[in-house]
């Protein structure tokens, strides 16, 4: 992160507001990237460089004056003068050259120990036969410089000192790991968890907000739906949908798609439902969120007698028996989608867009989006499982910022106007950075993500109780970038998404609304198709309370 060269886009946008459409200025800036609190880097690495064969007579002294003169060359390429790797020790032995390098943060001490290698096969394979058949890291030091750093947990370090400098950590590393590049993403993976400390705060600014709402219903719907058999209790967050619930979750749903998503040319499509943990990673979440995700493992054979033992259990205890079941499953491979745009990035994944075309416009109705959201599940305002649209675009940055700023116009005139919903919008921390596990960003001046808010009535202060029912991103060139997407021209492309959650559009609109649909607003009752609960005789609550019907 610290030393690679970031672009980094300022963008300033006039923001817009739900009564000022298309009035959208973008103004693209790159800057170089900020500084952080690490200053600077030292590097302290010792290897021994095995030998493909023996070494035999004055083949040592050889091998010897060749690495002596020819390494500091080698070394010295891409370096800033006086910065170049130094060989502090090196010996050679008839099966071995243990070598140790010291350097800055350009030229890395563990990329001249590969030079090393590559240098030794090439120069004396020809004349003499020799390669390098294997390296063994015997120390790997980093010194981290700067004040006040934080000592962080690192992977693969042993121990870790402070010193006059800085911070100082011992590694242990093998060979495959210098070429997988481990050790340059563990002192990103540093500097990205100083960063943190700086930058980790939570944004929130009311942009737009609209006028107050007489209150006419002031019940928490969530008790109601359960009491009236709207829906019913399946598992902790996850819930029967049932009439006429899911009636008015499908006229919100619609509505969405026909005044926010279809008027800005969006089509729809079904995106995959299950995430190989690639995409995932890619996306970020397995480094930022892999604690709330799900995952799905696949069964460790496709014989039904590779079950036996367990399906003997299960059938003896009459119980799932999930602990004995763990054993005959393969790793997870899947996480059940958490965004629901996760495979959107990946259908351009090594491919190569045109920013000539218009940009690509696409939404996904065919949820649910999985996740395990922190505050409990007393309701249906927070769920395991959720339905929602995602809604999905990618194009020149300027096209981006433009469909996000109105499709959050489209939000805040469907939510205010047809369903009189008082609603507000807000600029917000960008969850999917957060998701990501990314801090930083924060010098760009287009505004990442808004937050679509609902007042509950019921909960009181208007300064405090709004429920995010939707948001609108854009994602830079992030995304692009993590995902591998390429440009016909190598023009910037930028991606954005926006997600709503219907069961808690439901939920507002009850909370405003009530549940007697002649006070529902005209455009709702006019596809009310006031169907009926599920009735048993012990279900639902409400009913029990009434006295039993003669027959
Ligand atoms: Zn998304």
């Amino acid at each position: 992160m610290l030393f690679k060269k970031h672009r980094i886009y300022v963008v300033f946008a006039s923001i817009i507001t739900y009564k000022n459409l298309f009035l959208s200025r973008i103004v693209v800036v790159k800057l170089e990237e900020k500084q952080t609190a690490v200053k600077d880097l030292r590097l302290r690495v010792a290897a021994d460089l095995y030998l493909s064969r023996e070494l035999r007579g004055d083949e040592v002294e050889k091998v010897a004056e060749y690495a002596v003169s020819s390494f500091p060359t080698v070394f010295a390429r891409g370096a800033v003068k006086g910065e170049e790797p130094k060989i502090v020790e090196l010996t050679v032995t008839r099966e071995k050259l243990s070598i140790t390098v010291e350097s800055g943060r350009r030229v890395r001490a563990h990329e001249a120990v590969k030079r090393a290698r590559k240098a030794l096969g090439e120069e004396l394979g020809p004349k003499m036969g020799l390669g390098v058949r294997g390296i063994s890291v015997k120390f790997f030091e980093v010194t981290f410089i700067g004040e006040n750093l934080r000592e962080v947990r690192l992977p693969f370090a042993r121990k870790v000192e402070k010193t006059e400098e800085g911070l100082k950590y011992w590694l242990e590393l093998n060979e495959s790991d210098l070429y997988a590049q481990v050790p340059d993403r563990i002192i990103s993976l540093f500097n990205e968890k100083q960063e943190e400390r700086v930058t980790g705060r939570e944004v929130h600014r009311v942009v737009w907000c609209s006028p107050a709402k007489p209150v006419k219903y002031a019940l928490d719907p969530g008790p109601l739906l359960e009491e009236e058999g709207w829906v019913k209790r399946f598992h902790p967050g996850i819930w029967y949908y049932l009439q006429p619930y899911t009636s008015l979750l499908r006229i919100l749903e619609e509505m969405i798609i026909e005044k926010v998503a279809k008027p800005l040319g969006f089509q729809e499509v079904v995106l995959p439902k299950l995430i190989p943990l690639e995409v995932a990673r890619k996306k970020g979440h397995l480094s930022g969120i892999p604690s709330e995700m799900l995952y799905v493992c696949e069964p460790g054979s496709r014989e039904l007698s590779y079950f036996e033992e367990y399906t003997d259990l299960v059938k003896v205890f009459n119980e799932p028996r999930p602990e004995v079941l763990q054993k005959f499953l393969k790793e997870p491979a899947f996480t059940l989608p958490y965004a629901q745009c996760e495979p959107f990035y990946e259908l351009f994944a090594g491919e190569t867009v045109n920013l000539d075309n218009p940009p690509i416009r696409l939404y996904d109705r065919s949820g649910f989006s999985f996740r395990h959201e922190a505050g409990g599940l007393r309701s249906l305002e927070r769920l395991t499982a959720f339905t929602r649209i995602e809604i999905v675009y990618l194009g020149k940055p300027e096209e981006v910022a433009e469909i996000r700023d109105r499709l959050v116009d489209n939000y805040l005139s469907l939510l205010d106007k047809t369903l009189d919903i008082e609603v507000r919008s807000a600029e917000v921390t960008p969850v999917w950075m957060a998701h990501a596990g990314v801090v930083e960003d924060v010098s760009r001046k287009i505004v990442a993500t808004f937050d679509i808010e609902a007042y509950l009535p019921f909960r009181g202060d208007r300064g405090s109780e709004w429920l995010e029912i939707a948001n609108a991103s854009v994602h830079y060139d992030k995304y692009v970038d993590w995902f591998n997407i390429k440009e016909r021209k190598g023009r910037e492309v930028w991606t954005g998404c926006s997600g709503n959650g219907l069961e808690r559009w439901v939920y507002a609109f009850l909370a405003r609304h009530g549940f007697n649909a002649e006070d529902w607003p005209v455009e709702v009752k006019r596809l009310w198709p006031n169907f009926k609960p599920v009735t048993m005789d012990t279900w639902p609550p409400r009913a029990l309370k009434k006295p039993p019907e003669s027959s």
